[in-house]
């Protein structure tokens, strides 16, 4: 049986009691949200964690508003609420069916928004017990000096598999981001897809002890079409092993005049293609093959996750194709 170690639980009531309580305690302490990625991960020995700075009672953390044009969307909002707010239903359709697709009804009620964004890359050489990996002899994430991914390779190409940060990016969503510097809270505010590192031992570009504190996403136009599609071995529970975000702004004629593709799964951010190459062209069966085929040639997933890597990137092709029909 895996054992959860032993470590305190700190309960701040505000984001600037949590970053102090991240800075006392330095690299022992570890932000806890809903705790269904980073408690399988201390339970495997994959991450340190002596003092979790609970975020659950932080109420600046929760809810979702919409104001002016920009919908708020709180760190600590459950994944579940994500799936059925009405605003996220009625604004942000892809976002709510990426977050239904989450894991089970289960995890979606504990897991939240933050520990999404945040989530640990993941590789089926390190979400491994201890034994397992010491049999292998570690990997770069992992108390060794080799990758097994790419062997020779100088970097950790761990994927991120979160369901909600392609289609946060092809909404254009920011990041709201609070720190600590000469005892003051500070406030920083990035694009998602700049939140992300190539490196999957540090993939989530935050100082020390900063949190996330939510994300701001701006309302799309009526002339703008989102959606995403994951692919996993199952329809509940599993993890994405192919994931598309697609983001199409169309003229008056509901031609393209550009947009995004954003692939997940391949390492440990997010690909972002610019669709500006496509515009003029109709929405329609024959522009979903191009999109495919275009997105075979640029993105190639790597056996970091389960299931045979040329079989995902075919998968790609599928997936993009459907989601250009959703779209049409
Ligand atoms: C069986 C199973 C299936 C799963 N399936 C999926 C799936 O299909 N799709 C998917 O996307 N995920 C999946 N997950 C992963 C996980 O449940 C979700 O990603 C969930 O959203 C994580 O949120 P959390 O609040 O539980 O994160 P936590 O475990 O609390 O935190 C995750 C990480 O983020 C950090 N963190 C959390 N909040 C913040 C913050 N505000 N600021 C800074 N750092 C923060 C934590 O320190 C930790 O490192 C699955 C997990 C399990 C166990
Ligand atoms: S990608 Fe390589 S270094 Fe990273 S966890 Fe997997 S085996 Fe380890």
């Amino acid at each position: 049986m895996l054992r959860l170690p032993t470590f305190d639980v700190h309960r701040p009531a505000s984001v600037a009691e949590a970053i102090q309580l991240l800075a006392l305690h330095g690299r022992k302490a570890r932000v806890l949200n809903g705790g269904t990625d980073l408690l399988p991960n201390a339970k495997l020995g994959m991450t340190a964690l002596d003092h979790a700075v609970l975020l659950s009672n932080i109420p600046e953390l929760h809810g979702i508003t919409e104001d002016d044009g920009e919908i708020r969307l709180g760190a600590a909002t459950k994944l579940a609420e994500l799936a059925v707010h009405p605003v996220v239903l009625a604004r942000l359709p892809a976002l709510a069916h990426a977050a239904g697709r989450i894991a089970s009804p289960q995890i979606r009620n504990m897991g939240t928004l933050g520990g999404n964004l945040c989530l640990d890359t993941r590789c089926r050489y390190i979400n491994q017990s201890e034994l397992w990996r010491e049999a292998l002899g570690g990997c770069l994430k992992s108390h060794g000096t080799e990758c097994h991914v790419v062997p020779g390779g100088q970097g950790c190409v761990a994927a991120l598999s979160s369901d909600t940060v392609p289609v946060l990016i092809a909404y254009g969503a920011d990041v709201a981001i609070s720190g600590w510097h000469q005892g003051q809270v500070t406030q920083r505010s990035v694009p998602l897809a700049e939140l992300y590192d190539a490196d999957g031992t540090r993939h989530v570009r935050l100082n020390d002890f900063e949190i996330v504190v939510g994300v701001r996403v701006p309302c799309p136009a009526a002339t703008t079409r989102i959606g995403y599609r994951k692919w996993a071995v199952r329809n509940s529970i599993d993890f994405p092993l192919v994931s598309v975000a697609l983001r199409l702004t169309t003229d008056s004629a509901a031609k393209v005049t550009g947009g995004m593709l954003v692939v997940g799964v391949l390492g440990p951010r997010p690909r972002v293609l610019d669709l500006l190459r496509f515009a003029g062209r109709a929405i329609d069966g024959r522009l979903g093959q191009d999109l495919g085929a275009w997105a075979f040639d640029r993105c190639r997933p790597l056996p970091n996750v389960p299931y045979d890597a040329e079989y995902r990137r075919e998968r790609l092709v599928v997936e993009v194709r459907r989601l250009c029909a959703q779209l049409a």
